[in-house]
């Protein structure tokens, strides 16, 4: 078995990875493409790697753990803040149907782009900004996924998310934070605590 296969299968018995078409679309998403070239022998550790500019991949057992609670469907409109690699929003890719990235910086937001290309992944828009302000124009998304810390959820995303969709996201301070999920109903958050985690932090 190749290290590419463990690590799913590891993910899978650890209990991360739960559900069937999830899975699916981890073993049809190559990390390794999405890692600087110096990092790429740890492509398939199960760990956040740097992609420069002081940012990370995040570890795939984060990766997964976020993919399988924003329950992503096939008719979803999704929107990312903070593209990084690139490797998430591949991810969600082969699930849904539309993802939109925002990326402040715009070197990564290259890096983003090209990974995705290589992948062969069409249906991912990389936008370079500032995510806190949403992203008016594809406005209202099924689901919200916020993968840069920050202390609450930005107004202009809770006002961008469907009613009845998911944003979930690490709230805390820069050091530490918690997982956050919640669902719009009735125009207010519901929210659910997954548990600690650490993320680089949302910048203006
Ligand atoms: N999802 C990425 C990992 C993201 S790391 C992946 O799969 O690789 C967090 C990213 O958020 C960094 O690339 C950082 O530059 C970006 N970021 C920070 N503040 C931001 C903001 N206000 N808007 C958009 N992106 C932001």
């Amino acid at each position: 078995m190749g290290d590419k296969d463990r690590l799913v299968r590891n993910l899978i018995n650890e209990g991360y990875l739960k559900t069937p078409k999830i899975i699916k679309a981890f073993k049809s998403v190559d990390r390794s493409v999405f890692v600087p070239k110096e990092h790429r022998i740890h492509a398939y550790a199960d760990y956040p790697l740097p992609i420069g500019h002081g940012q990370t991949i995040s570890a795939p057992h984060m990766v997964a753990i976020m993919t399988e609670l924003l329950e992503p469907q096939k008719t979803d409109k999704v929107l990312e803040i903070g593209a990084g690699s690139g490797y998430q929003a591949a991810i969600l890719s082969k699930l849904v149907n539309k993802v939109y990235t925002i990326e402040l910086d715009p070197e990564l937001a290259d890096f983003a782009k090209e990974n995705l290309k290589k992948a062969g992944i069409k249906n991912v828009e990389v936008i370079v900004g500032d995510g806190s302000k949403g992203y008016e124009k594809e406005a209202p998304y099924d689901k919200i996924i916020l993968t840069c810390a920050t202390e609450d959820f930005p107004k202009p995303l809770i006002e961008q998310l469907k009613e009845g969709g998911i944003i979930m996201g690490p709230l805390g301070d820069s050091f530490f934070q918690n997982l956050i999920v919640a669902r719009k109903i009735k125009g207010c958050l519901e929210r659910k605590n997954y548990g600690g985690c650490v993320f680089v932090p949302l910048r203006h």
